[in-house]
């Protein structure tokens, strides 16, 4: 059986926020499938030797309660957790807590020894100190599966606890002979549960186009070489920063099984990192971000592992180093195998804590020359990623400008916003007419609202007609038109949209959307359409129009039976639609009802038409 995984740690703290580590989905290990496991024994992955795979003991999510003692709270059965107490022994000359030993407890909660990848942001934390870590498994898809990771401190003398960072690893299953092979699926119960479950599949989507995403930067942009402008009498070549050290891979770095436990090596991949840091600012550098742990391959005990470490790139305040980790056995092996990379961000940080200048450097030629670039654009996605997805839904700001190397993140934000509102449990029905139902949902500072209504239809037939915003017009009265401004990929298109509300100025409203569409990932799913608002260059604030912007709204449309189809429309309510959603309440407006009554004349006159359009696609 073979496995692959990587972690990505995403999270918000002090106000930086962490990249995510991303790997490309290669195999690297074979496991005994038995003994693997991603928490502890009694929860998670267990694998029978036919090949299947059940991502819980037979049962135990049929009675999520099943086998709690009295009074005690529901917990999902894979969840797994550790607390440790921050010692001396683990912490750097610093006397905080070493991120290689934050690493080797991350690996022993996931279990994910020898697995790969992981990204993180990093805090100071000092003895006395406890760490409290929880894994639990999230989503399986078929063949891989997601593992959530969270993080948190606890200070013992005050009690208080925060959460440090969240982490998601994924893991590839593949049975022996045949490649893949097919995981049993796990049913979400609580709220938090559901839209994990629910944006596993977007992080998924997400992390596969990473790759493209770097390529696509690398060819569209024209990064100079060297810092422009620089002081050349301050630049250091980056061969002076080149380390290399070997580790001979010892029975208590391994696993029973005697393979090296991942935290072990990302421990010593740190190490070699810091040290080339160090070569360039001549100063201890603290180390701020981690970025794509990637396990290429086992090792195992008496393997020799060879680490070497260079700074690709620096930057204002901050420096990339990478390194990447070979394996060999000095008795017989001729050639080394390439086990790992991963990259890291270091800052140094000044006696008031700020971060201080660091030197520039200058790439050897060649392979320097492109790392130097590619670590530029790491950079780059690493900020999208921070802006866009690591800040609380809600806080994103609407008018973040939309291009090619952040689209993917912004898909992402789009379709996990409608998604996250979409498992909140705390709607209310607020009004009903002849079956279509208006709910609300307060929260501190939005009111959402979401009206539903089942019809004779097919699924598909509604989510293709719903996700054309050229054609709304017909139904909902709030819309004038829609152009299609930009189609970014199959699934994502980028709309103009003018609305029939004239504005404070006399002028009508427009508003730039991007509607992403998903189609469901395993039965049961729903499909999903969200609508937010994007800044496009190409599309600029016209003084025709008085320009608006939208939070989050869609649709969600289940398949409820063969031939009745649950579509639900949800808006998380700026205050220009407070109005409309109070008077459809207080029935002094039947609006919501007319509207939707439009909406379904118009899916019953047209879905014959999208199935003739469906069949010759
Ligand atoms: P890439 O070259 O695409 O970055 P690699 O996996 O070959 O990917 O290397 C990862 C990182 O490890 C490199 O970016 C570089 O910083 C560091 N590295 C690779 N080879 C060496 C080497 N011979 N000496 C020092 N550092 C190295």
């Amino acid at each position: 059986m073979l496995w692959e995984g990587f972690y990505e740690l995403n999270a918000p703290f002090h106000g930086i926020s962490v990249s995510l580590g991303i790997g490309d989905l290669a195999p690297w290990g074979s496991f005994d499938a038995h003994h693997f496991c991603i928490a502890a024994e009694q929860s998670v992955v267990l694998f029978s030797s036919e090949g299947s795979a059940s991502a819980l003991p037979a049962g135990a999510l049929a009675d999520p309660t099943l086998g709690m003692e009295r009074g005690e709270q529901y917990r999902n059965p894979t969840e797994v957790q550790m607390s440790q107490l921050v010692l001396p022994c683990h912490t750097n000359h610093r006397g905080e807590l070493s991120i290689g030993q934050l690493l080797k407890w991350i690996d022993t909660t996931a279990c994910l020894s020898g697995k790969q990848s992981c990204a993180m942001d990093l805090a100071i934390h000092y003895v006395g100190q406890v760490v409290n870590i929880k894994a639990k498994v999230n989503r399986a898809f078929n063949s891989s599966m997601e593992v959530g990771i969270q993080v948190s401190y606890e200070d013992l003398c005050s009690g208080k606890q925060w959460n440090v960072c969240k982490a998601y690893a994924t893991f590839v299953a593949q049975g022996k002979a045949t490649g893949k092979m097919k995981l049993k699926p796990l049913t979400p119960q609580t709220e938090e549960e559901k839209m994990e479950y629910s944006i596993a599949a977007e992080r998924r989507r997400m992390r596969l186009a990473h790759t493209d995403t770097l390529k696509d930067l690398l060819t569209h942009s024209t990064m100079p070489t060297e810092r422009e402008n620089g002081d050349c009498n301050n630049v250091v070549p980056a061969e002076k920063t080149r380390v290399e050290s070997v580790e001979l891979v010892l029975p208590p770095h391994a696993n029973h099984q005697g393979n090296t436990f991942g935290g072990q090596i990302m421990a010593w991949m740190e190490n070699v990192a810091t040290i080339a840091a160090s070569r360039l600012c001549h100063a201890h550098p603290t180390l701020k971000t981690i970025e794509m742990f990637h396990f290429r391959g086992p090792s195992q005990v008496g393997d020799r592992l060879l680490l070497k470490a260079i700074v690709n790139n620096s930057f204002k305040n901050s420096m990339e180093v990478g390194v990447c980790v070979e394996a060999y056995r000095q008795e017989m092996e001729v050639s080394r195998r390439h086990i790992n990379s991963a990259f890291m961000t270091f800052v140094v940080l000044d006696q008031e804590g700020q971060p201080s200048a660091i030197p520039m450097v200058k790439p050897e030629v060649g392979d320097g020359e492109r790392r130097y670039r590619e670590a530029s654009a790491r950079k780059k996605i690493r900020l999208d990623r921070k802006y866009i997805i690591s800040c609380e839904q809600t806080k994103v700001p609407l008018s973040v400008p939309w291009d090619q190397s952040n689209k993917v993140y912004l898909s992402y934000n789009n379709v996990s916003a409608l998604k996250t509102l979409v498992a909140k449990t705390n709607w209310v029905l607020a009004a009903e007419i002849d079956k279509v139902r208006m709910y609300t949902l307060e929260e501190d500072k939005y009111l959402s609202f979401r009206i539903e209504m089942t019809l004779c239809i097919d699924a598909t037939q509604a989510f293709f007609l719903l996700s054309d915003l050229r054609q709304r017009h017909e139904w909902d009265r709030h819309y004038a038109s829609a152009e299609l401004v930009q189609q970014v990929d199959e699934d994502d298109t980028i709309y103009h949209v003018v609305s029939q509300t004239v504005s404070q100025e006399n002028k009508p409203q427009d508003f730039v959307i991007l509607a992403s569409r998903r189609k469901p990932c395993d039965e049961g799913d729903p499909y999903v359409v969200a609508f937010r608002s994007v800044m496009l260059p190409t599309c600029p604030p016209n003084p025709e129009y008085t320009r608006q912007e939208t939070m989050c709204s869609g649709f969600c449309i289940w398949q409820e039976t063969a031939e009745l189809t649950k579509v639900s429309y949800y808006n998380q309510a700026a205050p220009g639609y407070l109005a409309y959603v109070t008077t459809n309440i207080a029935g002094l407006s039947s609006d919501f009802y007319v509207t939707f009554k439009a909406c379904e004349r118009f899916l019953q006159k047209n879905k014959d038409e999208i199935t003739v359009g469906l069949q010759n696609l």
